[in-house]
């Protein structure tokens, strides 16, 4: 069995609005184990994007744990955390703003590696960067154009690139692909898996896409109004839903299968909750169908069968 790479403890993300306190990110535990993928669902705003942040340190932590290796990093200084980040990468949706337009694409490639100082001598990185563009399936042809001169999927593969640079362990993949045509998408989703094959490399794979995450993930964390509310393997997961929000986002997926064009659709009615200041209750009680005065109060994650966790009174196996 995999052993854990990344834990979240308890993971808060606040931001301070002028209405109040927003819960970005609230206690969420989740593990990312070496090699495998964590695929994060939900809605645009329920803090999926956040999560990775934070767990990256791109921002401070409100409270809780980022385990690497069983370590706080959220500990850790500066210096501790520069080093931190050769293991820990991240890739973005829209890889043309995460690219320095006025370098070429062989210096933004070898970008980290100047930094940290690790390659000696101009022949040496030179090499260093083709091998990673040929890893990339990125034609050497283009180490002195730039961003502007690629299309998106080519973009993605210099980010993918230069997240590689410093051999991380883990990469967080914030909708790598949401904002390339469909054919490319399958084209950077089985380069990201081949590379996984290849290096073992773990990934969180942020995405509004279910087809797309059921694809890549070894796990699935679905998350509403910055809360996990349904967390469980992936096959477990597409086969049996107990979350009234898990089961309408996956009614919503639409099938080539004839004979299943006619299934149920769960639609979802209502208005989304407020994240500023919170209820303590059920978060998805203002669309939920079922929802009772006993939603009112606070709502566990919850064990339903082995390894399928529910955050909702109601679910059972
Ligand atoms: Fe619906 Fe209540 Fe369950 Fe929330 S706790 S999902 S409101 S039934």
């Amino acid at each position: 069995m995999a052993a854990p790479l990344i834990e979240t403890r308890n993971l808060k993300k606040y931001f301070q609005t002028p209405r109040g306190l927003l819960h970005a990110v609230d206690d969420v535990n989740l593990t990312i184990n070496e090699g495998q993928t964590l695929g994060i669902v939900g809605e645009s705003g329920c803090g999926k994007s956040t999560l990775g942040r934070t767990i990256m340190r791109l921002v401070e932590a409100t409270d809780g744990e980022v385990l690497y290796e069983g370590e706080d990093i959220l500990k850790y200084d500066k210096k501790q955390m520069k080093k931190m980040h050769t293991s820990m990468q991240m890739i973005f949706q829209d890889p043309f703003t995460s690219l320095n337009p006025r370098l070429s694409i062989g210096e933004i490639i070898a970008e980290p590696m100047k930094v940290v100082k690790n390659v000696k001598g101009k022949e040496a990185m030179k090499q260093r960067v083709h091998e990673l563009m040929d890893m990339c399936g990125l034609p050497q042809r283009y180490y002195n154009t730039y961003p502007h001169e690629l299309d998106g999927g080519r973009r993605q593969r210099v980010g993918l690139a230069r997240a590689l640079a410093l051999n991380p362990k883990f990469i967080v993949c914030d909708e790598p692909v949401s904002a390339l045509d469909v054919s490319i998408q399958a084209q950077i989703i089985n380069l990201l898996m081949d590379l996984q094959d290849q290096h073992g490399l773990a990934y969180m794979f942020i995405t509004h896409d279910l087809c797309v995450v059921r694809h890549i993930s070894d796990f699935i964390a679905v998350m509403y109004l910055g809360q996990v509310v349904e967390y469980a393997a992936r096959n477990e997961l597409f086969a049996h839903q107990y979350h009234p929000y898990t089961v309408a986002l996956l009614s919503a997926i639409p099938t080539p299968d004839l004979s299943r064009r006619n299934r149920e659709r769960h639609l979802l009615q209502g208005e989304v909750g407020n994240p500023i200041n919170p209820e303590p209750g059920c978060r998805f009680a203002s669309r939920c169908k079922y929802a009772t005065e006993a939603c009112k109060a606070p709502q566990q994650l919850r064990e339903i069968t082995p390894g399928h966790f529910v955050r909702c009174h109601m679910a059972k196996s």
